[in-house]
């Protein structure tokens, strides 16, 4: 087959994408359909169904919006937030920050509270900020901070959140499928995800689900979201159960039949199963870089399994050996950002990659690439 241009078969072991199952391509492929198909339909609703088992919820505000993580992100913030909302905002890396820049385009007023990057925000700290404004109206932090390979305790911050009557807004774009969420459990309202990191399906794809609060407060909202296409109270109706299936925009068709195929796959392992063999991958991989004297930037019990920040020793080039590994080796890695960058490499080991063998073969690389520029 002839495209115009040759993709090289790279191992992806940055922070997302991750590599792309064989069936999930192969479910890419088939013929295009109408979005308004009853197959299509059938399948769309299936995909809410396996979303909803994944986040552990029976929120029926349960969806995959046609665009990348970073837009379900804004789909949540713009939802909830109208002009001049207090938003309490945790800060410990590059999403967090993000974060708050679409709280501000949102009109809204962000409380920023800042943690050191590669530490997990202190629950502690966010009940202070909690208790200093009783009229906030959400509170959002990144449950895996992929900047920093920190995970943050979501269950508490959640349930603190929901005792003082405030909504939580949850970043599970690097969590999802790859450890433990429970959006039920935790009382989490309104959580966002992509479908590039844990899930290994094609990106492109957010999933959200709100809560019966979150989706009230979208219905009594007095102002209209200001954005016409991530407006939730334009698809609400669209996604109930039983809905009108009423032509909002054009879903992105093949891409859904990559996400289902991904969704299937989830399931077929079973969702612990795949957080058991996430952290067995990352212990491989935290014994080898040991064992080549390297060590990790986020303390022990915070460390995410599927995204790696490791030290780069004193002395060497960081881009210097990133390049090596991917044109010697077709591996990519993630490089440190904002005030990491130069001072970690990120290893993901995510989804379809989550495996003691993708593990070993980043150890002995990397060891074969710094051996090499000595
Ligand atoms: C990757 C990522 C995003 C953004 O997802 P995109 O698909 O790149 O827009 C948001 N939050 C976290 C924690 C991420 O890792």
């Amino acid at each position: 087959m002839s495209t115009g241009f040759t993709i090289p078969n790279r191992l992806l072991l940055g922070p997302g994408p991750s590599n792309t199952p064989a069936s999930v391509l192969a479910a890419m492929s088939q013929p295009t359909i109408g979005h308004l198909d009853p197959v299509f339909i059938n399948m769309m609703d299936q995909i809410k169904q396996m979303l909803q088992v994944t986040f552990k919820t029976h929120n029926r505000l349960t969806m995959p919006v046609s665009a990348p993580g970073s837009a379900g992100m804004e789909t949540c913030l713009v939802n909830l937030l109208e002009p001049g909302d207090q938003a309490i905002v945790a800060v410990n890396g590059v999403f967090g920050k993000r974060m708050v820049e679409n709280v501000v385009r949102a009109g809204g007023v962000p409380i920023v509270v800042e943690f050191e990057w590669g530490r997990p925000v202190d629950p502690q700290r966010i009940k202070e900020v909690l208790n200093e404004h009783p009229q906030a109206r959400l509170l959002a932090f990144v449950h895996a901070e992929t900047s920093t390979g920190a995970r943050s305790d979501a269950e508490t911050l959640c349930c603190l959140a929901h005792e003082r009557g405030v909504l939580s807004v949850v970043d599970m774009v690097t969590s999802w499928c790859g450890i433990e969420v429970d959006v039920d459990g935790w009382k989490a309202d309104a959580v966002y995800s992509g479908a590039q990191k844990c899930l290994s399906a094609v990106p492109g794809i957010a999933p959200v689900t709100f809560s019966e609060k979150a989706a009230d407060r979208i219905r009594t909202r007095t102002k209209p979201v200001q954005s016409w296409f991530l407006d939730m109270s334009l698809v609400m109706a669209y996604w109930a159960e039983g809905g009108q299936r009423a032509y909002h925009h054009t879903a992105p068709v093949n891409t859904l039949y990559a996400i289902h195929e991904a969704l299937r796959l989830v399931l077929d392992e079973g969702l612990e199963n795949r957080w058991a063999r996430h952290k067995a991958a990352h212990e491989a991989l935290v014994k080898g870089m040991e064992s080549l004297g390297l060590s990790f930037l986020v303390e022990e019990p915070y460390r995410l399994p599927m995204l790696n920040a490791i030290k780069v020793p004193e002395g060497v080039n960081e881009a210097v050996v990133r390049n090596k590994l991917l044109t010697d080796y077709n591996m990519e890695i993630g490089a440190g950002l904002g005030p990491l960058q130069g001072k970690i490499w990120r290893i993901g080991l995510m989804g379809n990659n989550a495996t003691v063998e993708c593990a070993n073969r980043a150890v002995s690389a990397l060891d074969e690439c710094l051996q090499a520029l000595k």
